[in-house]
């Protein structure tokens, strides 16, 4: 499952980066573009699954779609949301894409922790 390989990915780079407060994560919040071919609820759940396994209960997974943009044949450029949004100016497939494959975790927040 892709959003399983990709959830695992997240995780090990969130404990690599936050390697003292990696269990006091409360929330996180994550940005996928239109194109990445990332089904939101498979992600969460992959997530869910991995910070269960770790014994970090109740993380809350924020999970945004971001439009890709796209830069026409015609010099015109627009946001489409699927792949087969055709140029609203001039109706051509000809374009080329600057954004909409990423997936990038925006913010990790993390308990506060009085005793330190
Ligand atoms: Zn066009």
């Amino acid at each position: 499952m892709h959003e399983f390989a990709i959830a695992q990915d997240i995780i090990s780079s969130l404990e690599k980066n936050l390697p003292e407060d990696f269990a006091k994560i409360t929330s996180i919040d994550i940005e996928t573009g239109a194109f990445s071919g990332i089904v939101t609820d498979s992600l969460v759940f992959g997530l869910e699954t991995i910070f269960t396994e770790k014994q970090i209960n109740s993380v809350e997974i924020n999970i945004k779609k971001i439009e890709a943009k796209a830069v026409c044949e015609c010099g015109n450029s627009y946001n489409l949301e699927d792949i087969f949004e055709l140029c609203p100016k001039c109706g051509s497939a000809v374009r080329e894409l600057n954004s909409g494959t990423e997936i990038s975790v925006k913010s990790v927040n993390i308990k506060e922790d009085n005793n330190e």
